[in-house]
């Protein structure tokens, strides 16, 4: 499937430095921030800094090196928000939305780590 990417979406805007946004960790590749509307007392989002659309586009499409930073960055959040379970932590949730079903709204692929309070079970 070939994506579209909309560089007026909000978090390219981010990106760009045209709005603020809460930093929690940057690397090369990736920019986590804090979720504007926060679901859990702990909700960052993760972004890559190339123009991905949603979580296919970018597995399928990001370089290697891109890819690596990505996870590294994720896992880096993780363990600054202190969620990792057995690790002092309780645990968290990561999840991602894509498209309509997926019922996602910015159209920048993006990882939610959510963590800080009993999430509940996961709605299927
Ligand atoms: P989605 O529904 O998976 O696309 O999630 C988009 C997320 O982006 C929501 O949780 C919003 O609260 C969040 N969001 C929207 N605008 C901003 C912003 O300017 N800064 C940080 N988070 C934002």
């Amino acid at each position: 499937m070939a994506y579209a990417y909309d560089p007026q979406n909000i978090f390219a805007k981010i990106l760009r430095g045209e709005i603020p946004n809460n930093t929690v960790l940057e690397t090369e590749h990736t920019l986590a921030f804090r979720d504007i509307a926060p679901k859990a007392p702990d909700h960052v989002l993760v972004i890559p800094k190339g123009p991905y659309v949603c979580f296919d586009h970018f597995c399928n499409e990001a370089s290697d090196a891109e890819l690596v930073d990505f996870a590294r960055a994720a896992g880096q959040v993780c363990k600054m928000i202190g969620a990792e379970p057995g690790h002092g932590g309780d645990g968290f949730r990561a999840i991602t939305n894509a498209g309509e079903d997926g019922v996602q709204e910015v159209p920048h692929y993006h990882l939610h780590i959510l963590a800080g309070r009993p999430l509940g079970p996961m709605l299927l």
